[in-house]
């Protein structure tokens, strides 16, 4: 879900007597506004790579990115005419979508056209493999590397991107959207808040300001407005705070093997972009095209480094071997251990009285053993004599 832009692996050096070496797939994630895409043209233009989007994974999108002109732009078409045109790149989704279905049917569309990768290969790549990247991951790219571009202080970040996004003329745009897609559709009062333009980002939160513009008084007006880009600042965080989640539940709790280093890049400082984005961004993916270890260090989630995902655990309760720190912990806490554990309590406590018993005269042996301590039995058999 969250965005990739990739430098997609590809041989180079092809006149070194035949020796072909290739690049590192670099992905970079980040939510919404961190730079990944000029990050990914800089890497491109600086180490010749290719650049490959894989934006459009995203189920929403900035109102202002042309990934929506061209979703809308296809949902235009007819949809066995697109249906069609997906079968011929990718049979395998075009058979399992109807051409009605034409939301579907124009995103995997897009999917190829932006990725050139067919999207249900697209898919297979994701699904294979546990810990696998969202573009194929490590058994298709030998050498990956993962960067990702965070902010400490996001949410100032976002307010002032969404600012400076009205100061660019969304307002603008999203009246032209208003005007070409919706008007028709708000006066026969059959616009689709669920499909098409109102999924992304940036467009329903104006709905209400864009069809009472003009019809209302201007301090209404303006009032819509506030409340518009209120909700967009709102939403815009949200997804930014999911986008990370996704981050960190994706790449950063499941090391492993077939997980690739992930290199954070604070991005928060935009005047310091060259030194603390660019070049450490540049030394990380020359470390990995030559070999050597980056300068940075990648990011661990902090459990991950004391945690042994090797360590032998012997239960004698269950008489099972468990391995490694997590599984464990999990163990100690399952519904069988704990059975275990107190039918072996029971067992013992049983044991125990009748060591108890042995020790004790015969002539107390009636005694309850449940009436406390053995100084309240001695008071309560001074009582009874
Ligand atoms: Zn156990």
């Amino acid at each position: 879900m969250s965005s990739v832009a990739a430098g997609r692996a590809v041989p180079v050096g092809r006149g070194l007597r035949g020796l072909q070496r290739t690049l590192p797939l670099v992905v970079i994630l980040g939510a919404t506004g961190t730079g990944k895409s000029t990050l990914a043209l800089q890497l491109g233009q600086r180490l010749g790579g290719e650049i490959v989007s894989a934006d459009s994974m995203q189920p929403q999108q900035m109102g202002t990115e042309k990934v929506i002109d061209r979703k809308v732009e296809l949902e235009k078409e007819d949809g066995l005419v697109l249906h069609k045109r997906l079968s011929q790149v990718d049979p395998e989704m075009a058979a399992k979508l109807h051409p009605h279905d034409k939301r579907k049917v124009a995103r995997s569309l897009q999917v190829f056209e932006e990725t050139g990768i067919s999207h249900s290969e697209f898919l297979h790549r994701q699904h294979t493999e546990e810990g696998g990247g969202p573009l194929g991951g490590p058994l298709k790219f030998s050498n990956p590397c993962i960067l990702w571009l965070h902010a400490d202080q996001a949410d100032k970040r976002l307010d002032k991107r969404v600012d400076n996004m009205l100061a660019a003329g969304l307002l603008e745009e999203l009246r032209e959207f208003h005007r070409r897609y919706n008007q028709k559709n708000v006066s026969e009062n059959s616009q689709d808040y669920q499909h098409g333009i109102f999924q992304s980002i940036g467009f329903k939160e104006f709905h209400e300001y864009l069809i009472a513009e003009g019809k209302c008084t201007l301090e209404t007006s303006n009032q819509l407005l506030k409340k518009g880009i209120e909700a967009l600042k709102q939403v815009t965080k949200r997804y930014a705070r999911k986008q990370n989640r996704w981050v960190k539940n994706r790449f950063l709790s499941r090391p492993g093997p077939s997980v690739p280093p992930v290199y954070g890049l604070e991005v928060s400082d935009v005047s310091k972009w060259e030194e603390s984005v660019l070049e450490p961004a540049l030394e990380i993916v020359q470390s990995f095209i030559q070999g050597r270890k980056p300068m940075t260090t990648p990011i661990k989630m902090p459990y991950n480094e004391a945690e042994n995902k090797r360590s032998y655990h012997m239960c004698d309760l269950c008489d099972r071997i468990i391995i490694g720190d997590r599984e464990w912990a999990a163990h100690i806490k399952s519904k069988s251990h704990l059975k275990q554990l107190k039918r072996r309590r029971r067992l013992d406590s049983d044991a125990a009285n009748t060591i108890e018993n042995q020790s004790i005269s015969p002539d107390h042996d009636k005694e309850p053993k449940e009436n406390g301590s053995p100084g309240q039995n001695e008071q309560e058999l001074k009582c009874s004599i």
